[in-house]
């Protein structure tokens, strides 16, 4: 059974030791820092420990580990599901520990817990380098590699976890352990899309390419094209060389209409290796059409406003395994009654290199589906909290998805905690399970992961 930890209990010794801040309930600090990136997650924690450096942390584990407190951990605060805030329990809030560091002569790229994606892009780009994270800049690097990271890059390098070369990691019983191919192999492994929860990552080391600019953008269509465009996606997915990662969103734009985009990311020598980019932009009937060379860095803020820090948000995803005119049909009559302008419908891109990646290198889940689909619903006010759940709710299950259907473990929404084992095969699940046991044996870091 998962141990019952006794609620927030002041250590008198614990303040001395501690750089870093401990935000209390009752300040305005404390109002500032429970919020997550998700506006809809209100968790009021006992205790914020912001951690300043590798000492802080150590201090935060061994306080919440003597007085047997519930714990999280968080990095970038991105997580939808709300999982690195906690009701009543101590948040060890890693993300002023930001720093970067690029090793031009390795082609290695290593940072402190707290680091964003944008803080990486930018750091590598001055070395003429690129790492594949996600897509958004502030997401957090942790919480995206723990469960997978998918971004522009990932055709042509595999996913950040497929990238993550060495990991320092602070385990309950209070050593740091490197976490490598030469040292503690199977916690590595554990870490490169396992979902987190072995241990706290002190550092990040991950594999770094030489990239400069990339050939990006979108081309938008009107939402009466949506049937011509999606059919057309669907097959582009399986024609894009490795170097192009695509997606496809249908959003509304901000004079109220609905509209569907193919964005892309080529990040090969010469576009015209891939017909693809040709074969979107001359689709009939697109409105606007923006492909261009730009800093890959750069490129990687041009979506930052359009998901918003503080907006309330639920998540539904699931792969799609049967992408046919039936489906598309469902999801575009779905997207018709979306309640909020702020929500989109994505399909991520899954192909190339991570298709080569498997369960020997890393322990993300699943690699045999090329499209993810997600219901990004976004909304404003807390009075549109029901509304917008019971429409993402119904509109998952009338587009054909069962909860038990197969997903990603950063994807799944803040009422899916039970869910985590739709994101791996189950044998992949009995192996982390088993590293589970072995590193985290009092199960400190999270709950027992079942193996059935
Ligand atoms: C706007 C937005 C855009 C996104 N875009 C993408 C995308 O392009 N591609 C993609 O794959 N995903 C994307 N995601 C999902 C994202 O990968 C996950 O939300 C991820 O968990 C965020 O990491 P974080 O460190 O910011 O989150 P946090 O909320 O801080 O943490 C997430 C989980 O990791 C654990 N954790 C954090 N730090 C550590 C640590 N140092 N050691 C051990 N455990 C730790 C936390 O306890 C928690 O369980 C996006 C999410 C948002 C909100």
């Amino acid at each position: 059974m998962f141990p019952t930890r006794r609620s927030y209990n002041t250590n008198p010794n614990f303040s001395e030791n501690f750089r870093g801040e401990i935000v209390e309930p009752g300040t305005t600090r404390y109002e500032e820092l429970r919020l997550l990136f998700n506006g809809q997650i209100d968790a009021k924690p006992s205790l914020i420990l912001l951690c300043r450096g590798v000492s802080d942390v150590c201090e935060a584990l061994d306080y919440v580990r003597t007085n047997d407190l519930e714990f999280v951990i968080r990095g970038g605060g991105h997580s939808v599901a709300g999982r690195s805030t906690i009701e009543g329990g101590v948040v060890v809030d890693l993300r002023e520990m930001r720093s970067v560091r690029v090793n031009p002569a390795k082609s290695q790229v290593s940072c402190e817990p707290g680091a964003t994606i944008g803080d990486l892009d930018r750091e590598c780009s001055l070395f003429s380098l690129a790492t594949t994270g996600g897509i958004i800049s502030c997401t957090g690097v942790a919480g995206l590699v723990l469960g997978g990271g998918l971004g522009w890059l990932m055709g042509r390098y595999g996913l950040a976890c497929d990238n993550l070369v060495s990991a320092t990691v602070l385990l309950a019983d209070g050593t740091i352990v490197e976490a490598s191919e030469s040292h503690n192999r199977d916690l590595l492994w554990a870490l490169r899309g396992g979902g987190g929860g072995f241990g706290l990552v002190l550092e990040f080391t991950l594999q770094a390419y030489s990239l400069g600019k990339v050939y990006c953008g979108s081309t938008i269509f009107d939402f009466s094209d949506a049937s011509r465009v999606m059919t057309a996606y669907a097959e582009f997915v399986e024609t894009a060389s490795d170097d192009l990662t695509l997606d496809c969103v249908l959003f509304t734009d901000a004079d109220g209409s609905k509209r569907i985009a193919i964005d892309g990311c080529f990040s090969g020598e010469n576009t015209s290796s891939d017909q693809t980019i040709d074969r979107i932009t001359n689709l009939p009937g697109s409105i606007s059409n923006d492909w261009n060379w730009q800093d890959y860095w750069k490129f990687q803020r041009s979506n930052d406003d359009d998901l918003r820090e503080g907006r309330r948000s639920y998540w539904k995803s699931a792969y799609v395994r049967h992408f046919n005119r039936d489906f598309v049909d469902r999801v575009i009559a779905a997207f018709e009654s979306v309640p909020s302008v702020h929500t989109i419908f994505t399909f991520d891109h899954l192909h190339g290199k991570v298709m080569e990646f498997d369960a020997s290198t890393s322990s993300f889940g699943h690699r045999d589906c090329k499209n993810l689909f997600l219901i990004n619903a976004n909304w404003n006010s807390d009075l549109e909290d029901a509304d917008n759940f019971r429409w993402v709710r119904n509109t998952y299950t009338d587009l054909g998805f069962h909860d038990t259907d197969s997903s990603y473990i950063n994807y799944l929404g803040s009422d899916e905690s039970g869910r985590d084992g739709v994101a791996f095969d189950p044998g992949v699940r009995k192996r982390l399970s088993e590293v589970q046991r072995k590193y985290d044996k009092k199960f400190l870091f999270s709950r027992p992961i079942s193996n059935d």
